[in-house]
């Protein structure tokens, strides 16, 4: 059916004389699954339209931002009102004090916040205080976890580099390098000795308290709970990256599920309802160490724009009574049971974010905690099923080891769909 792609190739084939790979974000090019990326022109509810014309129901929602689906309409006339009063404005403004009271007052471990442009800018910041803080210089971060492109965090990375040849960036600068310690997920025994060896040098550990850049990855409540005891007992900080989690696995994200409290958290995606922001926060004491307040140096020309700063707001306004996160559980639920049983695949689900990993060996053994547990063909069996569903407008996000998306305009109609698409593509697989 390629000769409905007419649009889309002609476009790749433009985009690729002019930008690395024909796209801006490395899974954005489909090197994980083959083929020739759907160039979308816009976004409705549930559903991508594709240059082509054809429509998909869309599971990868911008990478998870969208939990209210494309173009909602209370976010969509918040940012309108905010563009007809000027967009940006380099000043101290009104906005982000809005978004950061509704987050300071429903949060009790962020007591200050501070808002930035990505996820990555937020890693980056609240590293650093890390290191104002303590006088320290290392950083323990765990295997498999994703947060952002700053080099010290491009070491045994996920998301992009789950699919790369090589587990680590090129380019990296070496001595920022060595300043960052690896440990694996699930080992407690593991994390106990690297404490006893390093603890006196850690300024900070860093975790996705629920993992979701290398599939979903949930941990054991005694893993995050020995992290958080070991900090505490070293005098390093607890960072929790709740980039992907934040607001999207209830609003205290899944610090507010597992009961622990960071000293640093970090925000992306949902905070700025699709628009471009992060932000990172915490303890009062450490945030005042941030400039203007103090001497740990952050600063951003488009910071808290008030375009993103309004939509966040308009997004965030939403969730707040729960409602969303109790319908967004039952679908997933809904759709969990309905995946149940069918061959060569397992699903891991935490809320809203769902994972399908498909192996030509029979199913994958769960729980998987840990990447070193997948199976060896999960990356080439999902190519067939993706390419399949593309074809039948079931767009899910281009790479095995990315996580999928539900949001508030997904109906049981779409899960159920999905489920018995992807049913009646692997019948014929191993059990
Ligand atoms: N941390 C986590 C946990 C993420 O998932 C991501 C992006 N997927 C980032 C940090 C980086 O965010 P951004 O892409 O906005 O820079």
């Amino acid at each position: 059916m390629s000769d409905t792609h007419n649009a889309s190739e002609a476009l790749f084939a433009r985009a690729r004389r002019v930008s690395p790979g024909g796209v801006h974000s490395p899974v954005r090019g489909f090197r994980g699954v083959g083929g020739t990326p759907r160039f979308m022109v816009g976004g409705h509810g549930a559903r991508l339209r594709d240059v082509d014309g054809r429509e998909y129901v869309d599971y990868c929602m911008a990478f998870g931002p969208l939990i209210l689906g494309h173009a909602d309409p209370a976010v969509r006339a918040a940012a309108e009102a905010a563009l007809a009063r000027g967009w940006s404005l380099g000043t101290a403004e009104p906005y982000s004090l809005d978004l950061a009271e509704l987050i300071v007052s429903r949060i009790p471990w962020v007591e200050s916040i501070r808002f930035v442009n990505s996820g990555t800018e937020a890693v980056m910041s609240a590293l650093r205080v890390a290191r104002g803080a303590t006088l320290r210089s290392k950083i323990l971060k765990f295997e498999g976890c994703y947060h952002g492109h700053t080099d010290s965090m491009l070491l045994r990375a996920g998301s992009g580099l789950a699919e790369a040849p090589l587990p680590d960036s090129a380019g990296l600068a070496p001595d920022v390098v060595q300043e960052t310690l690896i440990a694996p997920l699930d080992d407690i025994e593991a994390l106990e000795r690297l404490f006893a060896a390093r603890g006196s040098q850690i300024a900070a550990a860093i975790i996705e308290p629920l993992p979701a850049n290398y599939g979903l990855l949930p941990q054991r409540a005694e893993f995050l709970a020995a992290l958080a005891r070991l900090t505490r007992s070293h005098g390093a900080l607890l960072i929790f990256d709740e980039v992907i989690s934040g607001f999207r696995i209830g609003f205290q994200g899944y610090a507010g599920v597992c009961g622990i409290r960071p000293d640093l958290v970090t925000y992306g995606k949902v905070i700025g309802g699709g628009f471009p922001v992060g932000a990172y926060g915490g303890r009062r004491d450490l945030m005042e160490l941030v400039a203007p307040a103090g001497p740990v140096y952050q600063a951003g020309t488009l910071s808290a724009n008030p375009l993103a700063m309004s939509a966040g707001l308009a997004a965030l306004q939403q969730l707040l009574d729960g409602r969303i996160y109790g319908q967004l559980e039952a679908l997933g639920a809904r759709l969990e049971r309905a995946l149940d049983g069918i061959p060569g695949l397992a699903v891991q689900r935490v809320g809203s974010i769902f994972w399908i990993c498909i192996s030509g060996h029979g199913r994958p053994t769960t729980p998987m905690r840990t990447p070193a547990r997948f199976p060896l063909d999960a990356g080439a069996s999902f190519k067939g099923p993706f390419h399949a569903l593309l074809e039948q407008g079931i767009y899910l996000a281009p790479s095995a080891f990315e996580v999928g998306f539900l949001s508030a305009a997904h109906t049981e109609a779409h899960v159920d769909e999905l489920a018995a698409a992807l049913r009646t593509l692997l019948a014929d697989l191993p059990r």
